[in-house]
């Protein structure tokens, strides 16, 4: 099965692919986490798309569409995989296509987790990474199982510096102004669900599972 989760930043992306890949046994392909890993590696990629990432704009197209085109191939999407973080705008979404026909492969399924902006500020601030998994925490609503420690064992839980609050309100402008129209987009191709992210996690995952099957 392929999916792909389409949301504004901090939308609950990331969480709600963790548990879809849990239950369908796919593969997450989060752009945002190779970039961190490139940019944390100081690789070539890291070093162009860190100025972008920082101040909470898209890194370009071209660098983004060339990471992928490596990164789809890999054995471990053979099962199938849920793209979250990309196609951000529509030259990707195009660029997708072209991708998915050259491979064979097609898209089951679109989800549209919908939250409004200032929930999504509340979220963000809250927002907890473990270094060294990526699992994503809050520390409110989704807090790590013991004080301080993720569920990997690591204790190395972060804050992204693109959530801090300045930041996150120029992510989604970026998200309004380059991404939302992608919705339109894969609207009219079908196989869209449009979810409501504003809800228990778990409430949420079984909107999304129902509307899968
Ligand atoms: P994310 O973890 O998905 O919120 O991504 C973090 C940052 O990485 C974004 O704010 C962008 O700067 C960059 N990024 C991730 N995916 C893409 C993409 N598909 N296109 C352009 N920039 C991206």
């Amino acid at each position: 099965m392929n999916l792909l989760i389409i949301g504004p930043p901090g939308a609950g992306k990331g969480t709600q692919s963790e548990m879809l890949c849990e239950k369908y046994n796919i593969s997450q392909l989060a752009t945002g986490d190779i970039l961190r890993f490139n940019v944390k590696n100081e690789t070539e990629l890291g070093l162009q798309a860190k100025s972008y990432m920082a101040s909470g704009k898209l890194v370009p197209d071209e660098l983004i569409i060339n990471m992928m085109k490596d990164e789809i191939l890999k054995p471990v999407y053979a099962n199938g995989f849920i793209l979250d973080g990309f196609p951000r705008t529509i030259a990707q979404a195009d660029a997708l296509n072209i991708l998915l026909e050259e491979f064979g492969k097609t898209l089951d399924k679109v989800i549209i987790l919908k939250v409004p902006n200032e929930k999504i500020i509340e979220r963000m601030s809250g927002r907890r990474i473990c270094r060294s998994c990526n699992r994503t925490y809050h520390i409110i609503y989704n807090p790590p199982p013991m004080d301080g420690e993720c569920s990997c064992g690591n204790s190395d839980i972060y804050q992204r510096d693109d959530d801090k609050e300045e930041t996150v309100i120029k992510r989604l402008e970026v998200y309004d102004a380059q991404t939302s129209p992608l919705v339109e987009y894969y609207k009219s191709k079908g196989k869209i669900s449009e979810i409501n992210g504003d809800n228990d996690l778990n409430a949420v995952f079984l909107n999304i599972v129902n509307s899968i099957s």
